[in-house]
């Protein structure tokens, strides 16, 4: 597969990143472990390098399946990057809320016991997940400084920031902010007009996409676990994608996916499938380059309005 330098750091990816969320959900741990072999090895077979984790994703799992398929073959950790994330903290009785950390106690905390499920030395990408309100960003930065220092974390990024929270703290921060993950798909555009795309491209920040087919909205798959939440509906722009998909030869996934790499930011979709035959499908995306005409249309559909 194409490879991507992140932002301005050392660590270079493939074109499509793994996203390791959906790997572990049953929480019975051997057919948790099967899921996550099958889909994790897919991937390594389909070029993908980059696997994306957070300290949260299946309650841990997600990590201690991933750690313990890398366990059965060790050396498949020479050619991995490992992101991963914290900062949110789930609700633990009525006195303590769901709610965001990034205090350095609960940063450095989140990572030992990241490392310890990985079953791994060091991080290559350590991600907040969301914006604290409360942050202190000279204090992530000491943070930060003592991760590295300790030889656990390679390079560090954000998630879910606005601009102008990547700002405060890329402010503080001795280390570039290498990603921002944030979702990006045709069903959602925020990060085209409210600065994020142009933050990153400006300042050489990769953003990575998360939730690229929408949680399988776009695909043909189940509708996703947030769909309730939400209010868009994809009927015109699915229509749109098959039709184009049919006259490029290709699938409605894969057309999704190039609208994605098109992009000038250079966004890394983070592809969140469990099924091998559609981890491998999806690299056909690398391998087009929608028009401006082409990329245009599907921008109107997904509007909903035409452009001014
Ligand atoms: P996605 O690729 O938009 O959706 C994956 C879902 O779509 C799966 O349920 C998959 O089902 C289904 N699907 C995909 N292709 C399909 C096809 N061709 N036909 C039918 N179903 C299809 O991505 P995602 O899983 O929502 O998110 C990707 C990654 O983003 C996550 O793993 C995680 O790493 C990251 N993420 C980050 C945040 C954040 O706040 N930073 C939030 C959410 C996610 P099958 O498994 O059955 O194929």
């Amino acid at each position: 597969m194409q490879t991507i330098r992140l932002g301005s750091g050392n660590l270079v990816s493939s074109r499509l990143a793994y996203g390791c969320w959906r790997i572990a959900r049953s929480a019975d741990a051997a057919a948790d472990l099967a899921t996550a072999r099958r889909a994790v090895l897919a991937a390594i077979d389909a070029g993908y390098t980059l696997f994306d984790h957070a300290d949260i994703y299946c309650d841990g799992r997600a990590e201690t399946s991933f750690g313990a398929v890398l366990r059965e073959t060790p050396s498949l950790r020479n050619n991995l990057l490992i992101a991963t994330k914290c900062g949110i903290r789930f609700a633990a009785g009525s006195n303590t809320p769901y709610r965001y950390d990034l205090s350095a106690e609960h940063i450095i905390g989140s990572c030992d016991e990241s490392l310890r499920r990985l079953g791994v030395e060091t991080i290559d990408i350590y991600q907040l997940h969301r914006p604290d309100f409360l942050i202190d960003a000279e204090e992530v930065s000491r943070a930060f400084d003592e991760l590295h220092r300790a030889g656990k974390v390679h390079e560090f990024g954000v998630s879910n920031f606005s601009p102008s929270q990547l700002a405060l703290l890329q402010g503080a921060a001795r280390w570039p902010l290498v990603v921002n993950q944030v979702e990006i798909s045709l069903l959602q555009l925020s990060s085209l007009g409210d600065g994020t795309l142009d933050q990153c491209q400006a300042e050489k920040i990769t953003p990575l996409a998360w939730s690229p087919l929408g949680g399988g909205l776009l695909a043909d798959g189940p509708v996703d676990i947030l769909a309730p939440q939400r209010a868009y509906q994809p009927a015109q722009i699915v229509a749109l994608l098959d039709e184009m998909a049919q006259a490029r030869g290709t699938s409605r996934m894969v057309l999704a996916l190039a609208w994605l790499l098109r992009h000038p930011a250079g966004i890394v979709p983070i592809v969140g499938s469990t099924e091998p035959g559609r981890i491998a499908a999806a690299v056909e995306a690398t391998q087009i380059e929608l028009s401006r005409d082409e990329w245009y249309r599907l921008l109107t559909i997904a509007r909903g309005v035409p452009l001014p």
